[in-house]
């Protein structure tokens, strides 16, 4: 299979009748992104391609920074308590 000839729905109309039209590496992430337009409606939006390790290590690590945010905002709220206790 050529490279880029996998389709996706398009995220505005849902056809899935899109090319792409530009791809390079992401060093970043290490994987792929992908600019594809749909043919049908015109809307533009980019795809990223990463291995499944490298997804895993995203998740991780936006999970714990989900759980610092969420921690931090629980100390907010002790210290508002105790704060306001007296
Ligand atoms: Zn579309």
């Amino acid at each position: 299979m050529p490279e880029g000839r996998l389709t996706m729905n398009c995220p505005k109309c849902k056809e899935n009748n899109d090319k792409v039209f530009d791809s390079r590496p992401c060093m970043k992430v290490e994987g792929i992104w992908r600019r594809r337009e749909c043919l049908s409606c015109g809307e533009r939006w980019t795809t990223y391609e990463v291995t499944e390790d490298k997804l895993a290590t995203s998740q991780t690590e936006l999970m714990s920074r989900r759980v610092k945010g969420a921690l931090s905002g629980i100390r907010n709220d002790i210290n508002r308590y105790l704060e306001g206790g007296d």
